[in-house]
């Protein structure tokens, strides 16, 4: 069923389920959820490329800002073949959520453009993230809304892109986009944030979770930049990594093994398929590992590694969602019922973003930090965060996903209330 104002399917419609599960908890002005049912403005443009033989092809290209009641807009751009206006405003909803629950001064936003980045040369992924700059400099902007990597863009993007912007406005404008290279302005602490955000908040609640590290066995799906840095901080306290898995096929092996050793593996060969372990090491396919017997579970892959075929055979206790969306919603109450603990994406994964703010206050200051300033102000914000998002879980009785919707709703509420009622007499 399409929804009749923004003609939106089963994917946006899921996570605003989320949104009003929460409101079930909160005294909230029935305009707040009115305002917060549909983007403020997405943008939907034909992206015309010249190729390198010669001929022009188009691409489709989008941009959401889904509300920006608490701050500028923040939010990646996507490379993606599958990349459409209903997935875009799903992440743009899930951002506006994730600034709010580390309360960051944000609202939340997502991008992306239809294409299969490995198909083009790198000249015509620059002519095509410059057009992607041009079409939109109206809408991004220093202080409107904040674009940064995602799936498929990297900080070689996002540096054409900055350059492209300052360009157009004639003057050097870092602070328009994060996740650059260090030479334009890009921060100390980016690359392992956000699996230094999960592992934060993970070993902030090991003894609500009754978690010995020594004793805890730890799986992680999509063994790519997040849960790599994930499981090397894990692994160094005392956690065992009992398996790993990319695109390509998965390991388990219960004596464990060094991330290190299975990220140079997986440098030199492409997969982690055949790396070295500890003990007898089980290649499997990349789903089946999901279903193994372990403590914790780290989804940083795609959407929807965990459905209602699944949920049923995970054994974890506990799962850390570094992925946006890993656990669809129809396999939430299978979790719940089991008793397993999800920390949600909207806390465990919001490090990329608070550093990402990190990068955008130093461009603006003109000051950058030191790594051990970032760690500590990046720790600063998880630990309290996560603890916050506990409390709640722990005084309404409800799992952590909830708790999570219930604090940045009550923000973005709160925050709604104090803009006044301008509009309400204008009308
Ligand atoms: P990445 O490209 O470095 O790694 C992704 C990994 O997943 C790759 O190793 C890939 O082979 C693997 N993969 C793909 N399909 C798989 C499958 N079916 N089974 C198992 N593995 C599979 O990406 P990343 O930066 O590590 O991001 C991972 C996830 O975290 C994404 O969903 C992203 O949206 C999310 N995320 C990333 C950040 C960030 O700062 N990078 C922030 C928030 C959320």
């Amino acid at each position: 069923m399409l929804d009749e104002v923004t003609n939106t399917s089963k994917l946006f419609d899921q996570a605003r389920e989320r949104l009003s599960l929460a409101a079930e908890y909160l005294t909230i002005d029935p305009d707040v959820l009115q305002k917060l049912r549909y983007p403020k403005e997405t943008l939907s443009v034909c992206l015309l490329v010249r190729m390198d033989d010669g001929s022009r092809r188009s691409f489709k290209a989008f941009r959401c800002r889904y509300d920006d009641t608490r701050g500028p807009t923040k939010g990646g751009i996507r490379y993606h073949p599958a990349v459409n206006i209903d997935e875009v405003m799903t992440l743009a909803f899930l951002m506006t959520f994730k600034c709010a629950v580390a309360n960051l001064p944000y609202g939340g936003a997502k991008g992306g453009i239809s294409v299969d980045a490995n198909q083009l040369s790198r000249s015509e992924l620059e002519r095509l993230s410059r057009a992607y700059v041009k079409a939109f400099a109206h809408f991004i902007g220093p202080e409107r809304d904040i674009p940064a990597p995602d799936m498929y863009t990297n900080s070689m993007v996002m540096g054409w892109m900055a350059d492209e912007y300052s360009a157009m406005v004639g003057q050097p404008s870092p602070a328009v986009i994060t996740g650059k290279p260090l030479e334009l302005g890009g921060s100390l602490g980016r690359e392992d944030a956000t699996g230094r955000g999960g592992y934060l908040a993970l070993r902030h609640l090991e003894s609500d979770l009754h978690l010995v590290p020594e004793k805890s066995r730890v799986i992680l799906q999509g063994f790519g930049n997040v849960a790599y840095h994930c499981a090397r901080l894990l692994h160094g306290d005392g956690y065992k990594i009992v398996g790993v898995s990319d695109s390509r096929g998965a390991i388990y092996d219960p004596d464990g093994m060094d991330p290190i050793a299975i990220m140079e593996h997986k440098r030199s060969v492409g997969t982690v398929s055949g790396a070295p372990t500890n003990g007898t090491c089980k290649e499997m396919d990349n789903s089946e590992l999901l279903e193994q017997d372990c403590d914790v579970l780290i989804p940083a892959a795609l959407e929807g590694a965990i459905t209602n075929q699944n949920a049923h055979k995970i054994v974890a206790k506990i799962i850390v969602e570094l992925a946006n969306g890993p656990v669809a919603p129809e396999a939430d109450e299978i979790l719940d019922k089991k008793g397993i603990i999800v920390i949600p994406d909207i806390l465990a994964n919001c490090g990329g973003v608070t550093v990402s703010y990190f990068e955008w206050v130093q461009n603006k200051a003109g000051f950058y930090w030191d790594l051990e300033e970032i760690h500590r102000r990046l720790e600063s914000i998880i630990v309290p965060e996560t603890r916050h998002v506990w409390s709640i879980k722990t005084e309404k009785q409800v799992d952590m996903r909830t708790a999570a919707y219930i604090l940045a709703l009550d923000r973005i509420s709160s925050a709604i209330a104090a803009h006044g009622t301008k509009d309400y007499f204008a009308s």
